[in-house]
């Protein structure tokens, strides 16, 4: 029930949500529009005809209609739309995505009392269980009248019995009611922890407002989630995908309990998109046991876990990405590693022996030289010692800051940059003052990696950035954000080919979790994924880019998600 509700509240006023068949037959034969197959022997069909969720036949209508049972087929008319290869996001969190759906969504809110109401619609629609925290966030004081922090008291008047936390809208500060507070022990003489601020009033009573390591204080009294809960948001978050017209999604750090869950789904035919799974390296005990245990390659493709996750620095914002020389803008500072080199050459050295692939964050460029001399010691020993020679396909995520020299690397070594076309266009305000003039050069370098012969693995990184693969080829084609800034692009010479950038939206995070023979290229005997949308992503203006919607999600030979048609003036 309350799944119910909480699907109709985030999809009704745009979306019919649910799945239609393939009907008796079987079959599925798709027409009617442009096929754009990403395969270079045919990169456009007429039409396509799916067969138990594979693709059993395409090219010219009367070609596909010639084929054994074709013209019983149930139809998917494309209506002048364009269908490509299902999108994949090859970098992001989903719990992260499902939980932050499972959250009040204050963004935008223009008062105080704005947010007040908000809470107070949300807790209708979605009934608070025993001992449950009411979580939301998204405020932004700056949007309000009165631009100052607020105080507990107008939520604490709405909700005197039930724990209610907002979070600000970069996190970075949080505001708690009354109960929460008491819940959480607070009271006149709770200290400020080092690193943060609990806001006070004239008698030094807390405010509401909990700043950096101040939130803590309350959080960590918030409970765990439980399977429902998890289970709830692996849901959402799936719904979410599809809607975003994504077939599937690497999880940058699955837990036992999310591959478990979505395993369940799965056998149900309920979790309807892919899941590539990174194990985290830092549960040393959950490592061990699958590196005992060996990946878990599913034959229908649908939850597999074959990869290890690891973190090398922290992030170029908050001056954690580990640099080879000091922050431009903050010296003898050079960020931190994260992870003893030593630790990553082991997990390399097992994760080869047991067949997993190491996919290690790494944003500044001493952590990416870190993490490519790791990888290239393990391969090394790995050959040398008569091991596992192989197809290792290990990855960088992130390699947002390189060395020149180590751009080459890559492709010498056959390490996998997994890039986040979002990231750049979200940190080019200030990228340049932390890097400098030269450095910057070798940050978010698509085009100098790409030259060098290597694919680039694309994801969103959702929840941090939006869950939209259009936004992310728009990034990677114009190297502009939402609002077309910088005008001309920020170096826009790193930018990808629209051919580059849909590639790396399908067959190149495809063949980042060795799925290409079956994943991110249409072509006989692939998976019935597709994505449709109501433009030619390869054709469309700049400026309209992120006008193209997603009309229809096709998984598996099944339509799960389909937009409602938008009104005739609306349409180009
Ligand atoms: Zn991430």
């Amino acid at each position: 029930m309350l799944r119910a509700l909480l699907l109709l509240v985030l999809f009704v006023s745009c979306s019919v949500s649910g799945r239609t068949g393939v009907g008796s037959s079987g079959l599925l034969l798709i027409s009617g529009g442009t096929i754009v197959t990403l395969n270079d022997a045919r990169p456009e069909v007429e039409a396509l005809l799916v067969r138990e969720g594979r693709i059993s036949a395409m090219g010219t209508l009367e070609q596909v209609l010639a084929e054994p049972g074709a013209l019983e087929a149930e139809r998917f008319d494309l209506k002048g739309e364009v269908l490509y290869p299902g999108f994949v996001d090859g970098h992001a969190h989903l719990v992260g995505i499902g939980m932050n759906l499972l959250q009040v969504d204050l963004m935008g809110t223009s008062s105080y009392q704005a947010v007040v109401q908000r809470v107070e619609r949300f807790v209708e629609q979605n009934p608070v269980a025993e001992g449950g925290w009411v979580m939301g966030r998204g405020w932004d004081q700056n949007d309000w009248p009165e631009q100052r922090f607020p105080t507990h008291n107008l939520l604490s008047l709405a909700f005197p019995d039930v724990p209610v936390v907002l979070s600000r809208v970069d996190g970075h500060a949080i505001l708690a009611n009354r109960k929460a507070m008491d819940l959480a022990g607070i009271n006149r003489s709770t200290a400020d922890p080092e690193g943060g601020a609990i806001l006070r009033d004239r008698q030094g009573r807390a405010t509401g407002v909990f700043i950096d390591n101040a939130e803590s204080l309350i959080l960590r009294h918030v409970p765990a989630a439980d399977d429902f809960q998890v289970e709830q948001a692996i849901r959402l978050a799936a719904e979410a995908l599809q809607k975003a017209g994504l077939t599937a999604i690497h999880d940058a750090g699955i837990d036992q309990r999310t591959v478990d869950l979505c395993m369940q789904l799965a056998a149900r035919g309920e979790l309807g998109i892919r899941v590539y799974g990174m194990v985290p390296g830092s549960n040393t005990a959950q490592l061990d046991a699958w590196l005992a245990r060996g990946p878990q390659i599913d034959p229908t493709d649908q939850v597999t876990v074959r990869a290890i996750k690891l973190y090398a620095d922290g992030a170029l914002g908050s001056r954690g990405a580990a640099l080879l020389e000091d922050y431009s803008d903050d010296p003898g500072n050079r960020g931190l590693l994260v992870t003893p080199a030593e630790r990553i050459r082991e997990v390399a050295d097992r994760a080869i022996e047991a067949g997993f692939q190491v996919c290690t964050h790494a944003i500044g460029d001493r952590a990416n030289r870190q993490v490519l001399d790791a990888y290239e010691a393990a391969f090394e020993a790995a050959r040398a010692s008569g091991g596992n020679p192989g197809d290792h396909r290990f990855r960088v995520e992130h390699a947002q800051v390189l060395s020149p020299q180590d751009i080459p690397r890559f492709r010498q070594l056959g390490v996998i940059p997994s890039m986040q076309t979002q990231h750049q266009t979200s940190d080019a305000p200030w990228a340049e003052d932390r890097l400098g003039a030269q450095r910057v050069r070798g940050a978010y370098a698509w085009r100098s990696l790409l030259d060098t012969g290597v694919v680039i693995c694309g994801g969103s990184d959702a929840p941090v950035e939006v869950l939209d693969p259009i936004a992310s080829f728009r990034a990677a084609v114009t190297r502009t954000d939402a609002e077309g800034w910088p005008d001309g692009g920020w170096f826009a010479e790193e930018a990808m080919t629209r051919r580059e950038a849909l590639l790396h939206l399908s067959a190149w995070p495809a063949y980042a979790a060795f799925q290409e023979d079956r994943l991110g290229v249409l072509r006989p005997g692939t998976r019935a994924d597709f994505t449709v949308l109501d433009a030619d992503l390869r054709a469309l203006p700049e400026p309209e880019l992120d006008q193209a919607r997603v009309t229809a999600t096709i998984f598996n030979g099944e339509v799960v998600f389909r937009a409602r048609p938008r009104p005739r003036a609306a349409l180009r």
